[in-house]
């Protein structure tokens, strides 16, 4: 039969607090592909990743990574298991160099890139290596949000809006990594504002309405449900 996937997410509810935030998430991410979450602000893109990681304060239903389910385990099990999170706000070392930033974090498999590796797809860490995390622009900070989790041997990367703030030539550069990852191997779960940027790297797009995953949209159906999908996102 086919493949199992290598993230199955299946009825995925959460909480904040009293606030019933999603209501039963259900999609998959097949390894080896760039699968995108779209839907309008507040739709629960974001929660829908955090629940995934386990940094939600409550979830409930079904999360298997590689077929083992992952539901009850606390998130820095579930980041050892080969998920990597870069969240919005990137979470770099920002009194750190970017070298150290690099190095610190834990290998939790084998298989992360080399500090050199990084450096070839993210040509501006290099030349950045000494500067303080401060002192980076917004695409070298998620560069080396990225480059971070690559470290780690992660195999499944979540992005939450990479290309958020950035300038278009950056966001091409951001493009190409990531379709750079694709050929490696890497699998990735992107959640994006930017359609546009979207287009150019997934190979299948969920739509996500209140806290529900409301339509599935492979690549080749894009052109084609164009307008349903201007619909759903408001634009
Ligand atoms: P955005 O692009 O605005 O981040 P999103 O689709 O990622 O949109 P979420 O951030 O997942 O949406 O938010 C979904 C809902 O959960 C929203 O109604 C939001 O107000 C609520 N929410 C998010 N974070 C919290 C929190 N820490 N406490 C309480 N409610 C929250």
């Amino acid at each position: 039969g086919a493949a199992q996937p290598l993230l199955a997410v299946r009825d995925l509810h959460a909480w904040y607090g009293e606030s019933h935030i999603l209501h039963g998430v259900t999609f998959d991410v097949p390894e080896g592909e760039v699968v995108t979450l779209l839907g309008r602000n507040g739709a629960g893109k974001t929660t829908t990743m955090k629940s995934i990681m386990g940094i939600v304060p409550a979830r409930r239903g079904s999360v298997r990574f590689e077929g083992k389910e992952t539901i009850d385990l606390p998130s820095h099990r579930i980041a050892r298991l080969g998920i990597g999170f870069c969240p919005e706000e990137r979470g770099i070392f920002a009194s750190l160099s970017v070298a150290e930033n690099l190095t610190l974090p834990p290998v939790v498999r084998p298989g992360g890139m080399t500090v050199p590796e990084i450096h070839t797809l993210f040509p501006n860490l290099r030349e950045r290596a000494s500067s303080q995390g401060t002192k980076l622009s917004g695409g070298e900070q998620q560069m080396l949000a990225i480059g971070r989790i690559l470290r780690t041997g992660a195999r499944l990367l979540l992005l939450d809006e990479p290309t958020e703030g950035l300038a278009p030539v950056i966001i091409e550069q951001i493009g190409r990594s990531i379709r750079a990852l694709k050929e490696k191997g890497f699998t990735v779960l992107l959640v994006e504002q930017n359609f546009r940027f979207a287009a150019t790297v997934a190979d299948r797009f969920y739509v996500m309405e209140h806290g529900r995953i409301v339509d599935t949209i492979p690549r080749a159906e894009l052109e084609a449900r164009m307008d349903m999908l201007h619909e759903y996102l408001g634009v």
